[in-house]
């Protein structure tokens, strides 16, 4: 995939954060402070606006990503979707492009980006739960349908779990009963950018 195509799908990603901003802050609603839809919007408005400038490669234009997103996101997730894209970055090189294996190894540096900053294991009711199965599906070369359909399972399984990291912890076993809210923005990002990959 190319920058100009890259681009296109990080602008169809921001569409869908922001159409999915009152629904994303409800879900920060039950077990958080109300915002996660709202940083998220205001994050990817201001990655809307970047796209506008010319990259030599990929690697650049995702580490222009990353800065947007810690500079404009605020919150947990702000800082943790930046270690995602700066650490992903970290993982190509100079190229225009990007193949499937290179997509898949730079996905798990970003993965430890997230859990090098915020700690979270797996079930732990994080955004962690939707990438890192993601990350192994992508390296046992899953077709991306059938990765999309388990980041989607993997973010419902949210919902039984009890919070052990981020504001949600802080509610204990009320925290049960609600899908994490920044799990839902990971699957929403995903299913935007795999949903019509195959083929
Ligand atoms: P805040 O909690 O500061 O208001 P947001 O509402 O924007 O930030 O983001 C909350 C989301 O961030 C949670 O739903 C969860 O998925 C994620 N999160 C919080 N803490 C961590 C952590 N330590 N590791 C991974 N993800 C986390
Ligand atoms: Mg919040
Ligand atoms: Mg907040």
């Amino acid at each position: 995939m190319d920058i100009e195509n890259i681009k296109k799908k990080i602008s169809d990603i921001s569409d869908t954060i922001i159409e999915n901003k009152e629904y994303l802050t409800e879900l920060d609603r039950q077990i958080g402070d109300a915002d996660h839809g709202y940083n998220m919007a205001k994050g990817f408005t201001a990655v809307k606006i970047i796209l506008e400038d010319d990259f030599k490669s990929v690697k650049e234009l995702i580490n222009k990503i990353a800065m947007t997103l810690i500079s404009n996101v605020g919150g947990a997730s702000g800082p943790l979707y930046g270690s995602f894209f700066m650490k992903f970055a970290q993982g190509l090189d100079d190229s225009d492009n990007i193949n499937k294996k290179q997509f898949a190894d730079a996905f798990s540096k970003g993965l430890d980006g997230v859990i090098m900053r915020g700690k979270a294991q797996i079930n732990d009711k994080t955004m962690v739960d939707v990438l890192e199965p993601v990350s192994k599906a992508l390296y046992e070369d899953k077709p991306y349908s059938e990765i999309v359909k388990l980041a989607k399972e993997k973010m419902e399984d949210t919902k039984e779990m009890k919070a052990r990291k981020g504001r949600a912890s802080y509610l204990g076993d009320r925290s049960i009963g609600h899908i994490d809210p920044g799990a839902c923005s990971s699957y929403l990002m995903i299913e935007t950018l795999m949903g019509d990959l195959d083929g």
